[in-house]
């Protein structure tokens, strides 16, 4: 049975995630798909096909039960709904599921290259975030090309190719940060390449530990 306040609360945190991707402009127009799992059953909410992040609202989200029955909307479902439901199904631990076309790390992803994970930040939190190509027909990623990736429980960001990021969490706002983390991350990758091809470097010295639980390994040493 769905509780109707559980349906509000987690209709609410998805629009407030998508107004703080729209405001960082992680996501413009209507591209893009955020959802959230219910925590009284087994169901989401998810944004409908056609409606802008800056846009959602309680009335225009979409409920979809996990086996892809949808509840009455005037609205098309999204193309992306079902690897959101498949990421739902084989991962019980994520909660909440954004993903953007965010300019930077796209870039990345247009140019077949994996966003690497360079400060200390990304190394400790996130680890790899691997880059999914695109279907074999050349369409947009589907579950079948997205969920083997999170089947590894340590993988928690992802980017698509030619296409966008994906971040999950445990919760709304930890599934939002990682969306932030991703964009963040290509961000400083372009600029330290920058930086580097202009000033020749070819190498250069990367932490020589990642976690601040190695990192006080080594002090102790
Ligand atoms: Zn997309």
């Amino acid at each position: 049975m769905l509780d109707p306040a559980d349906i509000q609360a987690r209709k609410d945190e998805v629009i407030w995630a998508a107004k703080r991707c729209f405001d960082l402009r992680l996501q413009t127009n209507a591209g893009g798909n955020l959802s959230m799992r219910l925590a009284s059953g087994n169901a989401i909410v998810i944004k409908p096909s056609g409606v802008g992040f800056n846009e959602c609202t309680r009335e225009n989200l979409q409920l979809v039960h996990l086996d892809g029955k949808m509840e009455p909307s005037e609205f098309k479902p999204s193309k992306d709904l079902d690897f959101h439901l498949d990421l739902y199904r084989i991962r019980p631990d994520i909660q909440a599921i954004v993903h953007c076309h965010s300019p930077w790390a796209t870039g990345y992803a247009s140019a077949g290259r994996e966003i690497p994970c360079l400060t200390v930040q990304t190394i400790e939190k996130i680890g790899r975030m691997p880059l999914i190509p695109l279907s074999p027909l050349g369409g947009p990623q589907t579950e079948a090309e997205i969920s083997p990736v999170f089947q590894d429980r340590s993988i928690r960001a992802a980017v698509l190719a030619n296409h966008g990021t994906i971040g999950v969490g445990k919760t709304m706002i930890e599934a939002q940060y990682l969306a932030e983390i991703i964009e963040e991350t290509a961000h400083i990758a372009f600029v330290r390449d920058a930086l580097m091809a202009a000033h020749g470097q070819t190498g250069v010295t990367m932490p020589i530990f990642g976690t601040a639980r190695e990192a006080r390994e080594t002090a102790g040493r």
